[in-house]
């Protein structure tokens, strides 16, 4: 007789035991749900349907704090009326979810009809009655941000030690999946808000260069005809200014313009034949007015008396080594030298820019390549720029399946290389 009572002792903790395991179960998987999970509206569902089922209520509802309001609004519901739930919020004073919220503890109510706090105003809006409520806070980092509420057990039942511990589990570990879910939707927020004010200055630097290229080509081209009429030197001396400024203003505009194209993925390349030493010709024709100006010698030189014919985008490429060259020009002091030496080697195009300028420290090598980056800190810098040109440059020719470096040796001088294949598309 002693033996079948000793073994139903035993077989009755076996069972709590077994029962437990399950249910730390369910949590553990619970929780690896809600760590997953980054939008609130389908996190609140999940939680309160886990909670419900772990417990075996009829319903399950969580109240976050409105800060707006100061209240505690309804945020989910399970076996409630949802839509008219979610419309309702509830007082921090007289309300037993005002309790649990203010004292930062779980609350296990029995019979709430005899309890002051209940607020019988929710019920009667759902049309549902409330016999009994557990309660806890959901805490993240000891501020509480709302209250979880488990309604009515099923069959007539009463709350127990392990309900208890279930919502307190459950809570903590909603609290900080809510908690992320809220900061990942803030953060999404701005990123919108983000994004639309980016596309809004993409517009402008749109509509704002193309309406300065105009008038700008209209000052070159009159300052063009007008220093070759020139009929004194001052006077051819005082429209070059005028030419090399409009120049540079065009520099800019047509950074703006690249740098949009490149952002927004739009760069289209529009491939030709042409002879990459017409096209260095060109350039130091374009420039030799302004190296002029500082007396320096600019020169283009090429070993054989080949074109260098390549099949690329030739306005992209003109705008790569015309860049190279003005900042050549830019850093070089007066009297200095820029050669720019254009050879064929395989089926690569080598260009190099090189000058007596400035240098550029080791460290910076890589970095002068990246947007915005200038070697100078642009409040003591004593040259114009954005420092957008030889990042557009990198990726125009990285678009060609080029690469472009430099090496250079500080206070003696830089040397830019570009390579490019004589047919990339092929
Ligand atoms: P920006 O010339 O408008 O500043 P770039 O992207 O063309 O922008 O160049 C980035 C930086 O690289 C420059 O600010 C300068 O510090 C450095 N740099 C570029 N070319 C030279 C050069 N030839 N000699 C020395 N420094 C240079």
């Amino acid at each position: 007789m002693e033996y079948t009572t000793g073994e139903s002792v035993w077989e009755q903790r076996i069972a709590a035991l077994e029962r437990r395991i399950t249910y730390l179960e369910r949590i553990v998987k619970v929780s690896q749900i809600l760590n997953s999970m980054l939008s609130l509206e389908p996190l609140l569902s999940i939680i309160i349907q886990a909670a419900t089922q772990l417990a075996g209520t009829e319903s399950c509802s969580i109240m976050l704090l409105d800060k707006k309001t100061g209240e505690l609004r309804f945020e989910a519901a399970t076996g409630l009326n949802k839509d008219e739930l979610r419309k309702l919020s509830v007082p921090l004073d007289s309300s037993i979810a005002g309790w649990i919220f203010r004292k930062k503890k779980a609350l296990l109510i029995r019979d709430v009809r005899g309890d002051e706090r209940w607020n019988r105003h929710v019920d009667e809006r759902i049309d549902f009655e409330t016999r009994s409520i557990l309660g806890v806070p959901l805490t993240v980092k000891n501020e509480v941000i709302g209250v979880m509420e488990l309604i009515n057990k099923q069959d007539e039942d009463e709350f127990s030690q392990d309900d208890i511990q279930i919502a307190t589990h459950l809570a903590s570990q909603a609290a900080i999946a809510i908690e992320n879910a809220r900061l990942v939707e803030k953060l999404q927020g701005a990123y919108d808000e983000l994004s639309e004010l980016d596309s809004l200055k993409s517009n402008f630097v749109a509509i704002a260069s193309h309406e300065l290229r105009t008038p700008l080509s209209i000052i070159l081209g009159y300052a063009t005809f007008l220093r070759d009429d020139a009929e004194s030197e001052t006077a051819s001396e005082q429209i070059e200014i005028v030419l090399q400024s409009a120049m540079r203003l065009r520099g800019i505009i047509d950074d703006m313009v690249n740098l949009r194209h490149v952002e927004t993925g739009e760069v289209q390349l529009e491939r030709e034949v042409f002879s990459m030493r017409e096209l260095i010709e060109e350039v130091v024709e374009e420039f030799g007015g302004v190296a002029k100006a500082k007396r320096q010698l600019l020169k283009a030189s090429f070993k054989t008396d080949e074109p260098l014919s390549i099949d690329a985008d030739r306005q992209k490429i003109y705008m790569v080594i015309a860049n190279l060259v003005s900042n050549a020009i830019k850093f070089t002091p007066k009297e200095g030298r820029i050669l720019i030496n254009a050879y064929l080697k395989g089926d690569e195009i080598w260009v190099n820019v090189i000058d007596t300028g400035l240098g550029i420290p080791k460290r910076d090598w890589e970095r002068i390549f990246v947007r915005f980056y200038q070697v100078e800190p642009s409040l003591t810098r004593r040259y114009e720029g954005m420092g957008l040109g030889l990042s557009i440059a990198k990726e125009m020719v990285e678009l060609h399946g080029g690469r472009i470096w430099v090496e250079s040796v500080e206070e003696k001088g830089s040397r830019f290389t570009v390579v490019l294949p004589v047919s990339p598309f092929r």
